[in-house]
């Protein structure tokens, strides 16, 4: 199924570069988007997060020119664009898909990479903007590009920073390390374990075929009024400068539930202890459910993935009607019917859900889940089921 849908992508992509240009692509690169089992809204609190890569990628499909210039084409806008190989033009002022390729061309060249003018194909079936990062992994997917036309090797973790600076510069999204780390590093059969603080991976086996990752898209995204996320981030800063530390990493649960009077006052009532309860309380998670992934306890990885998602809904209340729906729906089937465990996955306030589940099953719970859903809800839901991918390579 999922080798399906990539030699289709790629095959599609070779045949669009030779349409476009002409000749066959000299070189085809791939990274994939990613999904986090577990550890949300923890990264900056320089806490755990737990995501792997998963089988849908960027593919981009090239051949160096004797032009100074990069004449790029993205499948998925339906348009072409001229990149000029000069790394000190700026970021463009308004953010569009050009803005990714430009950085990541630019950052590279920078870093070393001798790039020459080049035709490119850009194509992926990582939904846009649909909580997977197709970003990262069109970031990464340049990077590794640049790579192969640059003659250079930056190394895996150089390589995600540099993305991930492609992100804060060039589309202005001030986001934390895990997805470009996980699409330049992801390995198939392993999910990854990353420490947001010392920004050291663990790469922890999946291996079990019998065990799927369900994705399943709410196809909803609640209007926010921009202050969610400062006001999470900054209860969070705030939780920790009261208890004499630089990040809530450093609170441990028992402190903070021996010293929880600290966080509870007139003026944010008890708001402050649940964003600090959530965000010590997702290490401890994250945490417990590696381990219990490396000896293939589904049962306490399953129990973590509940409580992930009740904490994001009740404390750190990120949750919306539509993905509480879905996770319901989900604990309602039961390890019984295949499902393992089932959570809010991304940044909130809608997007998906990640659920594992028994391999053999898939197709029945992916039935069960649109129908109740377009029951309950009145809306459609899309879903595909993945393994733990590989990251960026060249094919
Ligand atoms: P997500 O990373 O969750 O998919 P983002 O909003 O961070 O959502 O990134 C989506 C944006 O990344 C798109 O709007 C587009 O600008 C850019 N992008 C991603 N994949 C591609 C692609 N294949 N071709 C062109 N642009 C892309
Ligand atoms: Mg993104």
């Amino acid at each position: 199924m999922s080798d399906r849908l990539f030699e289709e992508l790629l095959e599609e992509t070779k045949r669009l570069f030779v349409e476009k240009f002409g000749t066959a692509p000299q070189t085809l690169v791939a990274a994939p988007g990613r999904v986090n089992l577990i550890g949300e809204h923890t990264d900056y609190n320089g806490g755990y997060v737990f995501p792997m890569a998963i089988e849908r990628c960027t593919i981009i499909a090239a051949s160096p020119t004797t032009s100074s210039t990069a004449t790029i084409f993205s499948n998925n806008m339906g348009a072409v664009a001229e990149f000029v190989l000069d790394p000190d033009v700026p970021p463009a002022e308004k953010v569009e898909w050009t803005s990714y390729v430009q950085g990541a061309i630019a950052l590279s060249i920078k870093k070393g990479a001798k790039v020459p003018g080049f035709n490119a194909v850009i194509n992926s079936n990582v939904p846009l903007g649909g909580g997977l990062s197709s970003s990262a992994s069109l970031e990464v997917a340049v990077a590794t590009l640049m790579e192969e036309l640059g003659g250079v090797s930056f190394g895996k973790v150089e390589k995600a920073l540099m993305c991930q600076q492609v992100e804060h510069v060039y589309a202005k999204m001030a986001c934390g390390i895990m997805d470009q780390f996980i699409s330049a590093l992801g390995e198939k059969d392993y999910a990854m374990l990353l420490d947001c603080r010392s920004q050291k991976p663990e790469m922890i086996p999946f291996v079990d075929p019998s065990v799927s990752v369900l994705i399943t898209n709410s196809n909803v995204k609640h209007e926010l009024t921009g202050s969610e996320y400062p006001e999470r981030r900054a209860s969070c800063e705030e939780a920790a400068r009261r208890f004499g530390v630089a990040l809530l990493r450093d609170v441990s649960l028992d402190e903070l539930l021996a010293s929880k009077d600290k966080l509870i006052d007139a003026e944010n009532g008890d708001r402050l202890f649940k964003r600090a309860f959530h965000a010590v309380g997702e290490d401890v998670r994250t945490l417990k459910t590696a381990e219990a992934l490396k000896i293939g306890d589904w049962e306490t990885v399953g129990a973590q993935m509940y409580a992930s998602h009740d904490s994001l809904r009740d404390d750190y209340e990120v949750s919306c009607p539509e993905i509480d729906a879905l996770v319901d729906i989900a604990r309602n089937i039961g390890m019984s019917g295949g499902v393992i465990g089932s959570r809010i996955t991304g940044g909130g306030f809608g997007g998906c859900t990640v659920s594992l589940v028994k391999t053999d099953k898939v197709d029945e719970i992916a039935r069960i889940l649109k129908e109740e859903y377009k029951k309950r809800i009145g809306k459609d839901a899309t879903t595909f089921s993945t393994r733990p991918a590989q990251g960026a390579r060249v094919l």
